[in-house]
């Protein structure tokens, strides 16, 4: 196992092998997603094969934008729960992956609850934006799909969206990854991620602070050891985790597991080649946030 952590910014292009992770969103919940204590963008997968979007919750199109990753190039929106830090910007992403509807493309991936509604939420993307990308797929746990060359296998989470889904990604050139999306623990989660790379772990609430059909480092601890991935990141944090910090909850995992275990920033990039590159944000990439500021004191 390799890892490298650099906070000097972003060095040098990807290599033609790698998949790189880009989070526009490390926030999760309402409160983080109202006050953006966190940003709620959610993550775009890159790699010579793949321009996908994972759970665009608000921000997922100004944050592309900001740290110029054109939407227009997208070729597939993936939605794992009709829940707005997960949803809310899927239609603008569909409108810019599909030539501004002008342009039959791309793929959908999202499931009942998401394209259809249930009991408890949704429909959360219109019929209109529906129509236009060259593919919607209805998923559930089980399913599997192909975006470019990449495998995709839609995976069990329990949550307060029944519906909801994690992934497993299964890539040609770099192996697994895998996103377990808002759940609770629950027996044998940990065997759908089993020999990952990388694992990314929704851990919205901090330890000792369990809510029902969200995760703890407690939680993850579990998850963690079952999996056993080459390296954790937790990301997706609430508001009580945020106070809590991240990283000094994330550590948890790590010492209790043994594997390499990070905390999420926004701007943050993780490169998965031969070995697993993490890049942080330098103030550079706050533009957006300046902006902000400065136009609100006017
Ligand atoms: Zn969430
Ligand atoms: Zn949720």
């Amino acid at each position: 196992m390799q890892m490298r952590e650099s906070s000097k910014g972003y060095s040098g292009e990807r290599t033609m092998a790698e998949v790189e992770l880009v989070f526009l969103g490390t926030g999760g919940g309402r409160f983080a997603t109202i006050t953006q204590k966190r940003r709620t963008g959610g993550i775009r997968f890159l790699s010579k094969d793949l321009n996908m979007h994972l759970d665009p919750g608000p921000g997922a199109l100004i944050y592309s934008l900001n740290m110029r990753l054109d939407p227009q190039k997208i070729t597939a929106v993936l939605v794992s729960h009709g829940h707005p830090d997960h949803y809310t910007n899927a239609e603008v992403l569909i409108e810019a992956m599909t030539k501004g509807m002008l342009k039959k493309r791309g793929i959908l991936a999202a499931p009942h609850s998401v394209l259809l509604g249930n009991n408890e939420c949704g429909p959360s993307i219109s019929k209109y934006h529906q129509q236009m990308p060259e593919k919607v797929i209805e998923i559930k746990p089980g399913v599997v799909f192909h975006i470019g060359d990449t495998k995709v296998i839609a995976t069990e989470a329990r949550h307060t969206d029944p519906d909801t889904v994690g992934f497993r990604f299964e890539t040609p050139d770099v192996g697994d990854i895998g996103y377990t999306s808002d759940t609770e623990f629950f027996e044998g989660i940990g065997k759908a991620y089993e020999g990952v790379r990388l694992l990314l772990l929704c851990v919205m609430r901090p330890s000792g602070n369990p809510w029902k059909g969200h995760m703890t480092p407690d939680d993850a601890i579990k998850i963690v050891e079952e999996a056993r991935p080459e390296m954790a990141v937790a990301t997706h944090f609430g508001m009580r985790m945020i106070f809590s910090g991240p990283y000094r909850e994330t550590k948890l995992i790590e010492k209790k597991t043994g594997v390499p275990t990070l905390a999420a920033s926004d701007g943050m990039r993780i490169r998965v080649g031969e070995e697993i590159r993490v890049m942080r944000a330098d103030r550079k990439q706050r533009v957006l946030e300046d902006f902000l500021r400065s136009s609100r004191k006017k």
